[in-house]
């Protein structure tokens, strides 16, 4: 293969490039879009745990440069002021209720909050002969 065949490859291909060197435009050719850090790297811990939120949550492997951030916030960041979780948990209902709406779900139901939610059956304390409230 001669040397400007070769150059021509490398300027197409995608694999190694550098992405501080590549336009917007290049790399939501490729599928990226614009997103928080912290986003990346639940999405990328999502997929390594098989996509399953759960197995996330119970990701052993502290070693992990990601382990901190699995769960998509910032340990280390500064502690939030009373009026700044709230803003947040106004912003997270909405948004929740929001997603309730496109997963097809009546809006009443998506904004339910916790303490609104029906609870599971509870269980007895051990040793109780008492049946399970239903
Ligand atoms: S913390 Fe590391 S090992 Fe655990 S799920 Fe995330 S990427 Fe995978």
């Amino acid at each position: 293969m001669d040397s400007k065949k070769r150059t021509t490859r490398t300027t197409r291909t995608t694999i190694g490039r550098d992405p501080r060197t590549m336009s917007r435009a290049e790399l939501e050719s490729l599928g990226h879009r614009k997103r928080p850090l912290l986003s990346a790297i639940r999405q990328n811990c999502v997929d390594c745990a098989g996509a399953s939120p759960a197995e996330v949550r119970r990701c052993a492997l502290i070693a992990c440069p990601f382990w901190p951030y699995r769960m998509g916030v910032n340990p280390f960041a500064a502690e939030r002021s009373e009026e700044q979780k709230a803003t947040a948990a106004e912003k997270m209902r909405r948004l929740n209720a929001k997603r309730g709406e496109f997963a097809g779900f009546p809006r009443e139901t998506a904004v339910q909050t916790a303490a609104e939610a029906p609870r599971g059956r509870e269980i007895p304390a051990e040793g109780s002969s008492e049946e399970p409230a239903q």
